[in-house]
């Protein structure tokens, strides 16, 4: 049979993204909700065929433990609750599928790791680049050297965020957020500027800015700059900003030619432009929309069958090392050795 998620929080990306591709998916289903909203928790039930008793409130939580419909659940809420909730369901022995970032520390996704592997249960970030077609071909290409030798990156994640402050919007909210867009958004360049070289930085510098006198901006920062240096001289320049006109965009130049892709990480209409020489082609490797179900899938298969995660919680860990070591530079000025 099919694996059975129970979704733990009902937000935007849960309700619009999420839960529409279980329909898609080969290997799993919802079978359970968690919410702190009954009225909606009860909406949602309905939509997907699901029966009263398989709704949980963050009250009865642990007696997701008893039943047996649920192997596995999907935390989908705000980034600084991720941790908390991951323990709580390694702790009633279910495998665990965690949005991203991971959690907010490499403290934090230490202990994810641990629970995890104390509750000998599976624990997979829900990276979906990883299973995105034109993502995947940009690692292939990059593995088969099409723009010869890599030089540099440039990722640009932004968008401006509406009228709004610490206390009504949670990614305004530094105990929810962490220190601002890096975390959520900017963290694709991240992951990008990692799967795109192959390697991890050696060097890291930065600047983070938080303009004064904007209620949006009281807890985090509005914008993050920063380099990343690898191994061999190839360098990243990482960009992501809750207060600038929006782009998703990532840049790849090589000794040999150039990859754009705009928008590079998005949902979906991913562009992807190859330049050799004078030649330029469009590719147009699959259809974005794949990536929901195959995340999915990919849990499934390791839940089911025990076969190794692409995105586990080490992934999710070095990630935040690296977003750590970010902050440090910028808070010193000065760049942090990997
Ligand atoms: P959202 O605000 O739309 O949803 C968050 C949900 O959590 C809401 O239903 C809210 O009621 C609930 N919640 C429970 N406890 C809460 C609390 N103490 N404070 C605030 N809300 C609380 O957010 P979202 O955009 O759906 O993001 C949820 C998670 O999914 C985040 O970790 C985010 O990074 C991740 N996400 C991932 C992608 C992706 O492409 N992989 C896209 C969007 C969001």
């Amino acid at each position: 049979g099919r694996i059975g998620i129970a979704v733990v929080g009902l937000g935007r990306y849960a309700l619009a993204r999420m839960m529409p591709a279980f329909a898609e998916s080969r290997l799993c289903r919802i079978a359970g909700l968690v919410s702190g909203n009954r009225q909606k928790a009860a909406r949602v039930a309905d939509a997907y065929g699901l029966k009263s008793d398989q709704i949980y409130s963050y009250d009865s939580f642990d007696r997701l433990a008893e039943d047996d419909r649920i192997d596995a659940v999907y935390i989908v809420l705000p980034s600084g609750l991720h941790a908390e909730w991951t323990e709580k369901a390694f702790a009633a022995g279910k495998h665990v599928l965690c949005e991203k970032p991971m959690a907010l520390s490499p403290s934090e996704c230490e202990r994810m790791i641990a629970a995890s592997k104390a509750a000998d249960r599976k624990l997979m970030i829900a990276y979906r680049c990883h299973f995105e077609p034109y993502n995947l071909k940009l690692m292939e290409l990059m593995r088969e050297g099409a723009i010869g030798e890599l030089r540099t990156i440039r990722t640009n994640h932004q968008y401006k965020a509406g009228m709004a402050t610490p206390q009504t919007n949670w990614r305004l909210n530094r105990r929810l957020a962490g220190g601002g867009p890096l975390e959520d958004y900017g963290l694709y360049g991240l992951q990008a500027s990692l799967y795109i070289s192959g390697q991890m930085p050696e060097r890291i510098s930065a600047s983070v800015m938080r303009p004064e006198g904007d209620a949006r901006f009281q807890e985090i920062a509005a914008h993050t700059a920063s380099q990343l240096t690898f191994p061999g001289g190839a360098a990243a320049q990482l960009s992501t900003s809750y207060d600038a006109a929006g782009l998703n965009r990532l840049d790849i130049f090589g000794s040999e030619g150039r990859i754009v892709m705009e928008p590079g990480t998005s949902y979906g209409g991913q562009t992807m432009t190859l330049s050799r020489g004078q030649g330029s082609e469009t590719l147009t490797p699959g259809d974005p929309q794949v990536q929901f179900a195959g995340q999915l899938d990919h849990f499934a298969e390791a839940v089911r069958e025990g076969t190794p995660i692409k995105t586990p919680g080490e992934i999710g860990l070095r990630d935040s090392r690296l977003i750590e070591a970010i902050y440090r530079a910028a808070a010193t000025g000065r760049s942090v050795e990997i």
